[in-house]
């Protein structure tokens, strides 16, 4: 716990203390004018800070102050043009090229800008050498997957990626970690349960990004009963709620109760409509964190139904989806079949599609291949490419040179290297965040600024630790583990995927990475309040702060399996997203999604003139297929226009 705070620490914790607006580049002493064109640029390789690292976010935050301006140098002209500039170099942005290579032709002339230092937006990849092995993590989105099926469209692109869904199973090793019995635990921690414990997870579907779909629900209750430090009662009512499930509404129909369900927060059905014991809230309240960034506090109770979460059985409702529900809560076994798991999440995805609108970027043409292909970022933005990536370089004006009804020309004007410069296109595609569009496109209606404002995003940490072995797992039994009370809610081994020549850890002795997840949430509040204060938490927490967290966590739970953190960590990437999933709606707050009509999304996407907007943000949707979704919208409004 104690060891010696290292370099690394330095450039992404000191550094940012100090509040130096450095690129990781800046500090390795790499060419600051064209980072990317030095041999040593290898973004997925850094570890700390990762996400939206150092030095990514500035610019945007200047302009967001409205200080950007005031500072900035004259804008100098690239005399660049092109057909289409895209800002963002996320999924959609990078659909969106490929979609309009396919409606215009090969030639087509693109320039795609990104302020991070990678491509891929949330679909980030984290490589770690650890003793000479080679192992890869998830710094974002972890597979394909979605509550709803996938649209024709989104899985077109799939298939031309030459990723066969359904061949899943063929790279999953699904008896690694079940064969030496480990499996998902709860973690309760002594502040707030009284004690540091490691528990049996009685419902395993909960806990995290496990595999494990054990439906054996009474006999690890059981477990769970004998050794969880939770009151007695607690335990008493959670049997009943399996047990004896009872109607808490009489007299109403299935629609009254879902209107009822829709407009309460889980945690308050529980405590004020079933009466039972608060610790059943306590051990629950984390559990939607992967999927909302926020607590049962404020998700409604329609949606823990939708989940299976105990406490409905006796309400006898009708299984169709009720008014308001979260289509993430909405079951679906079509869509719960279409999965499919990439060492590095779909950054496999990112990758392949900028392997397609550049080739000589990344080797080879398969889906198996792109797992170990080494990206050449010297490539991604050459003069001979017709489709270029230009990474560290934040748009910040978006505008037409005259009246957006008739002009024929956009000029984007964005910062890189401490200078601004401008291209000109005949069409803009807007793949960004949303919340960021207001600041940089002026000539946006206020209804529609106002909306775009509205897509807040949901704040994470998607922590990659890569361990020396993974012993101390094996020895304290679990391969998942769910912590309720702690700094990150949720610790997982690596899923046992092997692919392209990539082989996933099948020993303890051997290396691996473990993923952790954190909400930074703050209960009580509205969804947006907790977004908005876990982003500045996240923005304000050094890398030193985190690593004392996420060594200290570990150490707990871990512990009695021998786990020593000086000794058991070989390096951590923190990837940091306060501006992490697409908010979607939810039925506590947002009483249009209740009452139907336009949804802010619908109004934040319209086009302006030759400008159209794209990114998960536009469906309000966190998932990949609607960042293809909105891409292949926004192309289609320029294309067809
Ligand atoms: C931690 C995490 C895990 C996820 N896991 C999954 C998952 O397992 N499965 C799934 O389907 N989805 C997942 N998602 C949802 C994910 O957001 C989508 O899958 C998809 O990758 C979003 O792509 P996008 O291009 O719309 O947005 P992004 O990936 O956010 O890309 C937008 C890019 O635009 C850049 N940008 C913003 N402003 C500017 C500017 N002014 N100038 C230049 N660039 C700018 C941003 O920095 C970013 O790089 C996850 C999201 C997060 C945050």
């Amino acid at each position: 716990m104690h060891r010696r705070i290292t370099r690394r620490d330095f450039i992404n914790g000191v550094a940012v203390t100090a509040g130096a607006a450095m690129m990781p580049w800046q500090l390795l002493a790499i060419d600051t004018q064209a980072p990317e064109k030095s041999p040593g640029y290898y973004p997925p390789a850094l570890t700390g800070m990762r996400g939206s690292h150092p030095g990514s976010f500035d610019v945007a935050h200047s302009l967001r102050d409205g200080t950007f301006w005031d500072a900035a140098a004259k804008p100098e002209d690239t005399g660049e043009v092109y057909d289409l500039i895209i800002v963002g170099g996320g999924i959609s942005g990078l659909s969106a090229a490929h979609f309009y290579r396919k409606a215009i032709g090969g030639k087509a002339r693109i320039l795609i800008l990104d302020n991070h230092d990678d491509f891929g937006g949330h679909a980030k990849r984290n490589e770690f050498r650890i003793n000479n092995t080679f192992r890869l993590g998830f710094g974002g989105t972890f597979s394909i997957e979605s509550p709803a099926p996938y649209s024709a469209v989104a899985k077109g692109v799939i298939e031309e990626l030459g990723i066969d869904v359904p061949s899943y199973s063929k790279f999953l090793d699904k008896d690694v970690y079940r064969s030496k019995g480990l499996r998902s635990k709860i973690f309760f921690d002594k502040e707030t349960f009284g004690v540091d414990k490691l528990v049996t997870n009685f419902n395993p579907r909960n806990g995290g990004e496990s595999e494990d779909r054990n439906p054996e629900t009474p006999q690890l209750l059981r477990e769970f009963f004998a050794d969880a430090p939770i009151a007695e009662q607690a335990k008493r009512d959670l049997q009943e709620l399996y047990d004896h499930p009872k109607d808490y509404y009489p007299g109403l129909t299935s629609d009254e109760k879902k209107a009822k369900l829709a407009r309460i927060s889980y945690a308050n059905y529980l405590t004020d409509v079933a009466g039972v014991h608060h610790d059943i809230v306590k051990v629950f309240q984390a559990m939607p964190h992967g999927l909302f960034g926020v607590g049962f506090d404020a998700v409604a109770a329609q949606d823990a139904w939708g989940f299976d979460m105990p406490g409905f059985a006796g309400l006898k409702l009708d299984p169709a989806p009720g008014k308001g529900m979260n289509r993430d809560a909405i079951p679906n076994e079509e869509a719960e079949k279409y999965f499919f798991h990439f060492p590095d999440g779909n950054a496999s995805i990112a990758r392949m599609l900028v392997r397609k609108l550049i080739p000589e970027t990344l080797s080879g043409h398969t889906a198996s291949d792109i797992v170990l292909a080494k990206a050449n970022y010297a490539k991604l933005d050459d003069s001979s490419s017709p489709v270029k990536i230009r990474l560290n370089s934040t748009a910040v004006r978006v505008k037409h040179l005259g009246n957006p009804a008739s002009e024929k020309e956009v000029e984007v004007a964005y910062a890189r290297g401490g200078k601004v410069y401008t291209a000109r296109a005949k069409n803009a595609i807007l793949a960004c965040w949303h919340v960021m569009i207001p600041y940089i496109c002026d000539e946006i209606p206020d209804k529609q600024k106002e909306a775009l404002a509205s897509a807040q995003k949901v704040p994470l940490l998607y922590t990659n630790v890569a361990l020396r072995n993974w012993t101390s797992f094996q020895k304290v039994g679990a391969n998942s583990v769910y912590a309720p009370g702690m700094y990150h809610s949720g610790v997982n081994l690596d899923l046992p995927v092997s692919i392209g020549g990539y082989e996933c850890a099948r020993k303890p002795e051997e290396p691996i990475v473990a993923h952790m997840m954190k909400a930074a949430c703050h209960p009580g509040l509205p969804a947006r309040q907790q977004h908005s204060f876990g982003r500045i938490e996240l923005y304000t927490t050094t890398f030193e702060t985190m690593e004392r967290k996420i060594r200290d966590q570990l150490a707990r739970t871990l512990g009695p399996g021998g786990f020593d953190p000086a000794r058991d960590i070989a390096a951590i990437t923190v990837n940091r997203w306060p501006h992490g999933y697409a908010y979607e709606y939810n039925s506590l707050f947002d009483t249009f999604w209740l009452e139907g009509g336009e949804t802010p999304c619908e109004v934040a996407r319209k086009p302006i003139g030759r400008i159209s907007i794209a990114n998960a943000d536009a469906g309000a949707y966190a998932y990949t297929d609607e960042a293809i979704n909105q891409a292949y919208r926004a192309v289609n409004e320029i294309t067809k226009a």
